[in-house]
């Protein structure tokens, strides 16, 4: 059963959802602060989680930040929810590592899509039953694992995304407009700089694997094809 855990503080918003999840056919738990939040998403390993972006005791930024910095949680699908409207908050909510964000007031058939979106992109499928490969690299897209020279390497879903992006398009630029729409779904009034900061985290994490995306100047990025010679 899908296990999907609301952070959010305001009671009547929370149990609207927490009902709208269960009439979705899927299992909704509730905390009303984001450290009761962060301790049932350790305890009870939801499957995505909600979180509000304004909370009682800390930021769900914040709640985002901790989540994604501890392993058991760093790649748990996070959906923000946000009453802030402006790009800057959006562009935020992503650079904290969520996958997707909803703005208040969202209709729930508008938020249950997104939520099955997210989920789908992260579950195992069928046509994903692959492992991509590149000089040092392995990526497993089932598995969601990412090996460099034989090693895990942890990432958030939103940068498996990407790496997965870049490497099954190996050798083809990819706009960094492309970049947003393939990778963060959204339609590309949001700022580029976000592909830039994400691509930037993604090569520090490969190490020398990270080498092979190549930034072309005033376009965007390419994963360089591997040289047949070696
Ligand atoms: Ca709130």
């Amino acid at each position: 059963m899908t296990t999907i855990l609301i952070i959010e503080d305001e009671p009547d918003l929370r149990e609207l959802v927490s009902h709208q999840i269960e009439a979705a056919g899927m299992t909704a738990i509730g905390a009303g602060t984001g450290l009761e939040g962060l301790a049932l998403a350790r305890s009870k390993r939801p499957d995505l989680v909600l979180l509000d972006l304004m909370l009682p005791d800390i930021q769900g930024v914040e709640v985002c930040r901790r989540l994604r910095a501890e392993g058991a949680t760093a790649t748990l699908p996070i959906i923000m929810l946000t009453a802030r409207t402006s790009e800057f908050d959006r562009v935020l909510g992503f650079e904290t590592g969520a996958d997707d964000y909803v703005q208040k007031p969202f209709s729930n058939r508008e938020l249950i899509l997104r939520v099955q979106a997210v989920l789908r992109r992260r579950g195992p499928q069928a046509e994903d039953d692959t492992v991509l490969t590149a000089p040092g690299l392995q990526v497993d897209t089932a598995r969601h694992q990412v090996r460099v020279e034989g090693e895990e390497i942890k990432m958030t879903a939103l940068e498996f995304r990407l790496l997965v992006t870049l490497v099954s398009r190996k050798g083809r630029v990819q706009t960094r407009q492309m970049l947003l729409e393939d990778v963060w779904g959204l339609s590309p009034d949001m700022q580029t700089r976000t592909v830039d900061t994400h691509v930037k985290r993604l090569r520090e994490r490969l190490g020398k694997a990270g080498d092979a995306i190549e930034t072309v100047r005033g376009v965007g990025y390419c994963f360089r094809e591997a040289q047949d010679a070696r």
